[in-house]
């Protein structure tokens, strides 16, 4: 141990990971409440120089948000509308085609898309979107649907998760993006989305996409009225399905944006700071030792902060995006695109390798 953590509240533990040890719910709880952000940060590294050296990741991909309708409602989404909302849109399936040809001369490797639970759409509208977009970008993965969608999915083909999932997967569907997990506590839930599906129910339809082969992301939505308790439940949970499965890729904590959403102003909800955003990263990858991953999304972070991040554990900035419309409803002020080579030059002004991969992590350059 670096002799100036010697006298670090977090000692005990500094020693454990050292020594590559598992630690517990107790130790997740000092780590997730301490203040020693240098000690929480040099842990994080030996984590994520251990698993990935240098290499920082970034992919070449495009959002596409399908429609922004949404029966659930939830409090925290600035996103998600009412039919009747002036706000609500919907694509048709030609302009979802449109945004796919915009990026076919690109060499895209992932195209990701999630939305809104709405009524109006039938399943089939799904599965073509996903015919069209791998016709025009048959290089490209999809990342496509959080199980929140899947388990409506459920609900209006009268399939299973798993017959709903092979479907999609027929369709062109290779991997879940990891969204609507939130924070698993069902007293979280019941306050800010009660009308979501489980904590229980997101880990089922993760399990049942793993066990068909698929690789999916597990979450975290943050710094909203969770407890550190219940944010260590959450990880712990995610890491007994890991071992159980080994179907997540990467872990991304989400920071919660409270403008325009019901939680603004109230329950002393604010934006996170800086701090509390690099102990969340720094904690995952310290507990969540059976994923090789920890990815923080430089829209989300911005990227001076995120390029930090590159020293509290996280070994993947996401990608060049292209229109977000998520996080950007809910008040993020930062771009929506940034450039191949501005990545690049970000990652190695920290210190690290850039490494262009796939989905799967495969690397492209
Ligand atoms: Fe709908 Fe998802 Fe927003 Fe909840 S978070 S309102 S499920 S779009």
């Amino acid at each position: 141990m670096l002799p100036i953590f010697s006298e670090s509240e977090l000692a005990d533990i500094i020693l454990k990971v050292e020594e590559g040890e598992r630690l517990d719910f107790e130790a997740g709880v000092r780590l997730m409440t301490s203040n020693d952000i240098l000690a929480l940060g040099y842990m994080a590294n030996i984590v994520r120089e251990r698993k990935n050296g240098d290499k920082t990741y970034f992919i070449v991909n495009r959002h596409i948000n399908h429609t922004n309708v949404c029966v659930n409602l939830c409090k925290f989404c600035a996103y998600g509308v009412k039919k009747e909302d002036p706000r609500a849109f919907t694509l048709s399936l030609q302009e979802v085609e449109e945004a796919a040809r915009e990026v076919a001369g690109e060499r895209i490797s992932e195209i990701h898309i999630v939305g809104g639970l709405n009524s109006e759409l039938p399943f089939e509208y799904y599965l073509e979107m996903l015919q069209r977009v791998k016709q025009i970008l048959p290089e490209a993965r999809i990342q496509a649907f959080t199980a929140v969608e899947i388990d409506y999915f459920t609900h209006t083909t009268g399939l299973t998760a798993t017959e709903v999932l092979q479907e999609l997967m027929r369709a062109g569907l290779d991997s879940l993006p990891g969204g609507g997990a939130e924070v698993f506590s069902s007293r979280v839930r019941a306050k800010i989305c009660e009308n979501k599906i489980s904590g229980e129910r997101w880990l089922e339809i993760h399990e049942a996409a793993h066990n068909l082969g698929m690789k999916t992301n597990g979450t975290i939505l943050y710094a909203h009225i969770e407890t550190p308790e219940e944010r260590v439940d959450h990880l712990l949970r995610l890491r007994a399905l890991q071992a159980k499965t080994g179907g997540f890729l990467a872990f991304v904590p989400f920071p919660f944006y409270p403008k325009n959403t019901k939680l603004e102003g109230s329950m002393g909800v604010e934006s996170t700071t800086g701090f509390e955003d690099l102990r969340m990263l720094a904690v995952a990858r310290i507990l969540l030792d059976n994923f090789d991953h920890i990815k923080s999304f430089w829209m989300m972070l911005g990227p001076k902060l995120a390029q930090v991040s590159l020293a509290f554990g996280v070994d993947d900035l996401d990608g060049t995006v292209v229109e977000e419309k998520i996080i950007h409803a809910a008040g993020a002020e930062t771009e929506q695109v940034m450039t191949k080579d501005a990545l690049i030059k970000m990652i190695r002004k920290a210190g690290r390798e850039p490494v262009e991969r796939d989905t799967l992590y495969r690397v492209m350059q």
